[in-house]
C-alpha cells in the first residue's frame, strides 16, 4: 500500500490511525485490485487466522518473552509489526463486510467485561 501513513496525525505519522482510516484503506486496496469478488465473510475469516497463525509462529520456541521484548533482534520486531498489522487489517475487513462497527463493538465489550469483571474497591485495591 502507499502512503501508509497518510491521514494520520502523529509526528511519527502513525500514533493516530483510526479505524475508519484503515477500513477505507482496506476497501480502496481490494477495490483497486478487483479483489472484493473474494471479499467474503468466511475468505476473509480464514484469511484472519492464517495471519493469526503467523503472529503466533514468531513467538513459538521462544519460551516467555519480557514486555517490550528486549531482546529482539530488530528484525524480528519489524516481522512482528507486520503480523501484527496483517491481524489487524484483516480483522478491520472482515468487520467492515460483516456491517459490524469495530470500534463501538470494541468499546461495548470493554464496558461488559468491566460489568463482568469489576475493579476492586479502592479500599481493597491493594491487599493481595
Ligand atoms: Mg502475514
Amino acid at each position: 500500500m502507499d502512503g501508509v501513513c497518510s491521514g494520520a496525525d502523529g509526528a511519527d505519522g502513525a500514533s493516530s490511525v483510526s479505524l475508519e482510516l484503515l477500513k477505507q484503506k482496506m476497501a480502496d486496496f481490494a477495490k483497486e485490485r478487483n479483489w472484493e469478488q473474494y471479499h467474503f465473510p468466511r475468505n476473509l475469516l480464514l484469511a484472519l487466522v492464517g495471519e493469526v497463525g503467523e503472529l503466533a509462529e514468531i513467538f513459538q520456541w521462544r519460551g516467555e518473552v519480557p514486555k517490550g521484548c528486549p531482546d529482539w533482534k530488530e528484525r524480528d520486531k519489524v516481522h512482528l509489526g507486520e503480523e501484527l498489522a496483517d491481524v489487524l487489517l484483516y480483522l478491520v475487513r472482515l468487520s467492515d463486510i460483516c456491517g459490524v462497527d469495530l470500534g463501538a463493538a470494541a468499546l461495548r465489550k470493554i464496558e461488559l467485561n468491566a460489568i463482568k469483571y469489576p475493579a476492586p474497591a479502592a479500599d481493597t485495591e491493594n491487599k493481595n
